[in-house]
């Protein structure tokens, strides 16, 4: 299912073109909608940078401002469906007659209806970094288990990579850039970068995957078997394209922010430990920028640090032989 950005109605995969259902959430329009000539109307608000956060998350607003069909939301205080407390899902459709949001849980893929004050909208909970990697525990859903079996694992921030095959980790690194790139966009107040820039080239987007590659290996993000050369080679038919979160919960079962701080999975999380950012945040980290400049100034020195500048060169190539530019 994917919500159509005409007429915010949740549609399964027959009602969308092949080529809409490939699109970017904002941009995808179902069949009849296409045919009714109904254009998709650009909220003012949508991509424009929030004011930042100065609530607390669990005094988040009730109103839910500006919240669409689509949005992530956190469920909280709920006593009902307790069990959904802390967990995300999506926006489906505003049930005027009962003030509530009908969502999409990422737990179980099932719709709940939900009052606004036990919603939190993604973008107002703002990342808290408590203390470096201290409270990232690794992959797996049972997180703490996961922390008492292996507590080396909690200070791991490559640790995402545990239980995934070698092209699985390609997919799944790929597809955490992809969705930084595509919650910069929707989130990160107009921020259109790599696949998400209209412009792109494949010169552009190489540089732009520069700067993620080099903030992962900073970050420690890499696993130790990493090997950058095969890992370009597999990258060029992830990264060209948009990846937004129902691609990440077809792909890869969930895509839980929160589970990610517990000790789970989790793109974005990782995105953020990598960025050393949230998308919500009030612009990019020092190191982010640091590393920007390093890519505009000497970009050849970035490459070597990972690999070779002839792997680089192949690499661009491949991403002007996808689909995407050729
Ligand atoms: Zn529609």
């Amino acid at each position: 299912m994917k919500i159509c950005a005409a007429c915010f109605k949740e549609l399964p995969k027959e009602k969308f073109s092949k080529k809409q259902w490939k699109l970017h959430q904002h941009e995808r329009r179902c069949i009849e909608c296409i045919d009714a000539g109904k254009e998709i109307v650009l909220e003012k608000s949508w991509g424009i940078r929030d004011t930042p956060p100065t609530v607390e998350h669990s005094q988040s607003t009730t109103l839910l401002e500006g919240a669409k069909p689509g949005h992530t939301v956190r469920f909280q205080g709920l006593k009902g469906a307790a069990h959904l407390n802390g967990t995300e899902g999506t926006l489906v459709k505003f049930l005027k007659k009962e003030n509530r949001w009908s969502v999409r849980t990422d737990v179980d893929n099932s719709t709940v209806s939900v009052k606004p004050e036990n919603l939190i909208l993604y973008r107002n909970y703002h990342v808290r970094d408590k203390g470096g990697y201290a409270s990232f525990c690794g992959p797996g859903t049972s997180g703490v288990q996961t922390m008492r079996a292996n507590p080396g694992a909690a200070n791991d921030p490559a640790s995402w990579a545990s239980g995934l095959s070698l092209e699985d980790q390609y997919e799944w690194f790929s597809n955490c850039y992809q969705m930084r790139c595509d919650d910069d966009y929707a989130w990160g107040g107009c921020n259109l970068h790599g696949p998400y820039n209209p412009e792109a080239t494949p010169e552009s987007i190489a540089k732009d995957f520069l700067v993620y590659c080099t903030l992962a290996l900073r970050a420690k993000a890499i696993p130790a078997t990493w090997n950058w050369e095969t890992y370009l080679k597999a990258a060029p038919k992830y990264i060209v394209f948009a990846f937004e979160k129902s691609d990440a919960r077809e792909r890869w079962g969930s895509e839980n922010y929160f589970e990610g701080e517990m000790g789970g999975r989790s793109l974005r999380y990782t995105g953020t430990k990598i960025y050393k950012s949230a998308v919500d945040n009030m612009g990019d980290s020092r190191e982010h920028e640091q590393a920007e400049d390093e890519v505009d100034t000497n970009p050849v020195k970035l490459q070597k640090q990972l690999v070779g500048k002839e792997a680089w060169k192949t690499f661009v190539c491949d991403l002007r032989k996808t689909k995407r530019f050729s």
